[in-house]
């Protein structure tokens, strides 16, 4: 009988939690991989760059299998019609997997495990892309944190050194599956996605010195002093307890915002309403302006503010765009533009390669103002002062609006003045009137 192991945002065989046990405590493990079609078919760009991203470690993940001996099993589809399939076609006993605390994943793998367990089939599922999941950081009172810093001392005091331990998966290997035959991969084509070239990613690779003036320089976007991991630590092609203990050893800055990456997953995951709406729902009373005509501005990078306009250029040309630059294009759009958040939020979630629920959601809600722990609404970013401090040099903004300091530079396309007056009316009018 096999027993199956389902790869989704761990795809990496070294160091993986879910693997490790299903390896351990099976012969014939068989892994696998889905191609999730309700995903996929939500992706109206085929040049999506996660799905290429993605396709690149599937293909690294069979090479490394077939040299065990294996292979890596991969299907398109519903995952519930994929493993009604592998159950009729297979004589299967179990299937493992790493957990996933996102609303759509928690219902997903909810029915899958009843499938599962419908055919009499064992489902198992570990704790792998975070040190502290669910409610395992709770207040004394044994409810959820909603404030950062007391769940950070608390994230902080709960570890010991088995948290950062690894997996050591290679230790039994020979209890893989071995391949009769080696089967040939999906094309991206086939799939109905382009191939983006390998160079356009950043490497999975944490470089040390650059943590050791991460505290100094992570906030100057010209210096590129960020790890750039996003991507790998949300499809799992680095192992969050290497990278806490490297934080742990060289930067308690570092650490602190693989914390904040938890604590935003948790926030996902005890107050799923947050999805559709702000954290705190009566901030969803306020008359968002949302014109279509600003909308687009804000997307092209077009605004007139050069350090709205380059954060923004760079996200459309690479996909990444500097966390400071973040928070100043989100809070522009909120709030010099009041547009709703969420219309930001779902732009971002399009266009970023280290997108991620619940940090987007909960970063854009910390932005606008109406989340946890969130940004008190009445300070409003000055782009320009903005600019001034992180960007001192123009290095940064020039490399992206090139015609910043030029007759072409585009006039602001409102005050900033008159722009954080209107905010601040609006949001108070929304605040009063659901007093
Ligand atoms: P580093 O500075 O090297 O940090 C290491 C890792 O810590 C990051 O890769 C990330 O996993 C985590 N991290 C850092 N800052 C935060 C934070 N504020 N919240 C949660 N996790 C954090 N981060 C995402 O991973 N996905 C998103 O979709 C996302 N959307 C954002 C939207 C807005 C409006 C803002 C203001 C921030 C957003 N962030 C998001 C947080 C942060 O900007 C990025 O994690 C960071 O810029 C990624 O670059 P890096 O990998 O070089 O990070």
């Amino acid at each position: 009988m096999l027993n199956l192991f389902w790869f989704r945002r761990d795809l990496r065989l070294t160091d993986n939690a879910g693997l490790f046990h299903c390896l351990k405590n099976f012969k014939n493990v068989q892994p696998i991989f889905i191609f999730d079609t309700n995903i996929l078919n939500a992706l109206k760009n085929p040049k999506d760059t996660r799905v290429s991203f993605i396709h690149y470690q599937v293909a690294e993940l069979k090479a490394q299998l077939q040299k065990q001996g294996s292979d890596l099993w991969v299907f398109v589809g519903n995952p519930l019609d994929v493993f009604k399939w592998l159950f009729k076609n297979h004589s299967l006993h179990s299937v493992t997997t790493n957990s996933d605390y996102e609303p759509s994943a928690l219902e997903r793998d909810y029915e899958v495990a009843n499938l599962v367990r419908d055919y009499n089939g064992e489902f198992q599922s570990f704790k792998d892309q975070v040190i502290f999941e669910k409610s395992e950081i709770l207040t004394d009172a044994k409810k959820p944190y909603t404030v950062f810093t007391p769940y950070k001392n608390k994230w902080l005091g709960s570890l010991n050194a088995s948290h950062f331990n690894s997996y050591e998966t290679g230790k039994y290997f020979s209890n893989l599956n071995k391949a009769k035959s080696k089967k040939a991969l999906i094309t991206l084509k086939e799939l109905g996605f382009e191939e983006i070239a390998k160079d356009f990613f950043p490497p999975p690779i944490l470089n040390k010195n650059l943590l050791k003036k991460y505290q100094a320089e992570r906030d100057f976007p010209a210096l590129d002093a960020t790890t750039h991991l996003g991507l790998h630590l949300r499809f799992g092609t680095v192992s969050i307890r290497e990278m806490a203990r490297e934080g742990q050893k060289l930067s308690a800055t570092w650490l602190s915002e693989l914390i904040w990456r938890e604590f935003f997953m948790q926030i996902l995951f005890h107050y799923p309403h947050v999805v559709k709406g702000s954290f705190k729902e009566v901030y969803d009373n306020i008359k968002w302006r949302n014109s279509p005509g600003d909308f687009k501005k804000w997307c092209e990078g077009k605004t007139g503010y050069p350090l709205v306009d380059a954060g923004m250029r760079e996200l459309n040309s690479t996909g990444f765009m500097h966390n400071r630059v973040r928070m100043v294009t989100a809070s522009f759009l909120c709030k010099h533009l009041l547009i709703y958040w969420l219309e930001g939020e779902r732009y971002f979630a399009s266009k970023l390669l280290d997108y991620d629920l619940s940090a987007n959601n909960g970063n854009w809600q910390w932005a606008a103002g109406t989340g946890c722990d969130a940004a008190p609404y009445f300070r409003v970013f000055n782009p320009t002062t903005q600019m001034e401090k992180f960007d001192p040099d123009y290095k940064y903004v020039k490399k992206w609006v090139p015609e910043f300091g030029t007759a072409k530079q585009l006039p602001p396309m409102i005050d900033h003045v008159e722009a954080r007056d209107r905010c601040l009316r609006e949001y108070k009018k929304a605040l009063s009137s659901s007093s």
